[in-house]
């Protein structure tokens, strides 16, 4: 990357995994409102659905997920009696049955769920919601608590989809992040579920650990490619020990600098495309055949919490702790503490903790900011058109951006503003110049690169 972009690189700017971010949640949206904006939806269009589980069998340091380490199964067991609930009491809401496109079990660790209480979660979804013909059943696992049973039971209850956190092989990398999960680990993890029927495998990989080098990521993903896992995902390490607690247990002084960590995002980039993969968005790859590579190629690409997704539901409902979802009224967040979280479902609640009701310019300036994550270029005239907007709502915005496009990261034809090649990394930079919000909170967030 030519030092002039630099500056770009280090600039802190949102994932944009939704617009307004995260960070600008705030109580005024509660269970009530969130049961009204349910109750508006139309049941002929199918909605997607994402269930956490906040509970993993070991601790990685690096991790900067809501999670809890299960040391006995008794709070698992309870959460899963919360979570069917929630399910229920999220369905009583809905204005009839309606159909299911997309499933996503994140966490945490799912698969840290005994087989029978994933298999009556899975009973529950299916007692209230049609789940559509082709639609995605995914689930995240980790290869180093990942039973025979469970492998068995995930493909006994039609999942299509399993991701693992890979994040590097080298030895010393995994040790220093208290992930400890040989090779022979994973491929008899794969192995298994393929042989399950799972016929669609996702891995997850990390640039930027303590003591990985370019060497350590070429040896990590010659391994993976020889998987052909369908999907992969480069994520830049987010060390940010002030939100995510575990992160002080890192070793900072073998953290790699702001210039290794650009070499290393570079060179993995290029080594999985070397290896047969399309690069999807700001960082996700797949093999031509695949569902999301196909996606990005004919331009319906979409982004949602769960990162780069074929799922077109405008609607993504959030059940468990902490689960954030999406209506096109706006979005919501659950609870993070699990005990609260459960007082509230039990009680007959929707256990909102926050939100965010769309107003103003909020849907067309999301639209701005996915298309630039998922395609790289944008027609400022005709989201005006479709999604409302005042002529002219984008100049500031535009005059703001003079600079990037001086230094070659966009390039405009017309009312299109496009990425070129040397802007593609950062566009979480160009992106952050639509959100109206930015300059207006107090959140930190991770480096652009
Ligand atoms: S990285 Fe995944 S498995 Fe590790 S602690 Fe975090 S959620 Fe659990």
């Amino acid at each position: 990357m030519p030092p002039m972009f630099q500056k770009y690189a280090s600039m802190a700017v949102p994932r944009y995994t939704s617009y307004p971010t995260v960070p600008h949640f705030d109580s005024g949206v509660g269970g009530r409102g969130y049961a009204g904006w349910l109750e508006a939806l139309n049941p002929a269009e199918p909605v997607s659905l994402y269930l956490h589980v906040p509970f993993c069998r070991k601790l990685c340091w690096y991790c900067g997920c809501n999670m809890k380490l299960a040391s006995r199964y008794e709070p698992v067991a309870d959460y899963v009696e919360t979570l069917i609930r929630e399910l229920e009491l999220v369905a009583e809401h809905l204005p009839g049955r309606v159909g299911l496109s997309h499933l996503h079990f994140g966490g945490g660790t799912p698969t840290a769920l005994e087989p029978d209480d994933l298999e009556r979660v899975m009973d529950t979804v299916r007692a209230h919601f049609t789940v559509n013909e082709g639609a995605e059943l995914a689930i995240e696992s980790d290869p180093r608590t990942l039973t025979p049973e469970m492998t068995r039971r995930i493909g006994k209850l039609g999942f299509t989809r399993a991701s693992f956190g890979i994040q590097e092989f080298d030895p010393k990398v995994q040790k220093a992040i208290n992930r400890i999960q040989p090779e022979e680990m994973v491929v008899s993890a794969v192995n298994g579920l393929r042989d399950a029927g799972i016929t669609g495998i996702n891995f997850d990989l990390i640039y930027g650990l303590p003591h990985q080098t370019v060497n350590t990521l070429r040896a990590t993903i010659a391994a993976c490619a020889a998987l052909k896992p369908d999907r992969l995902a480069l994520f830049g390490y987010a060390h940010v020990p002030w939100m995510a607690k575990k992160q002080r247990l890192i070793d900072e002084a073998a953290l790699p600098g702001a210039q290794a960590r650009i070499d290393q995002a570079e060179a993995a980039a290029r080594m999985i495309s070397a290896a047969g993969y399309e690069a999807i968005g700001l960082d996700h790859f797949a093999l031509p055949h695949d569902d999301l590579a196909i996606a990005a190629r004919n331009g319906t690409l979409r982004r949602n919490f769960q990162g780069y997704t074929t799922d077109k539901a405008e609607t993504l409902l959030g059940v468990g702790a902490t689960s954030i979802g999406r209506t096109p009224s706006g979005y919501v967040q659950n609870i993070a503490e699990t005990g609260a979280w459960a007082r509230a479902v039990t009680s007959g609640t929707l256990p909102v903790a926050k939100g965010h009701a769309f107003q103003g310019e909020d849907t067309l300036r999301g639209h701005v900011i996915e298309a630039l994550m998922c395609r790289g270029e944008v027609d400022l005239d005709a989201a005006i058109l479709h999604h409302g907007g005042a002529p002219g709502c984008f100049d500031m915005d535009l005059s703001s951006l003079s600079d990037m496009e001086r230094d070659g990261l966009v390039i405009r034809d017309g009312s299109v503003l496009r990425l070129t090649e040397a802007g593609k990394p950062l566009v979480r930079t160009v992106a952050s110049v639509f959100d109206a919000y930015l300059s207006t909170g107090t959140a930190r967030h991770s480096v652009a690169v």
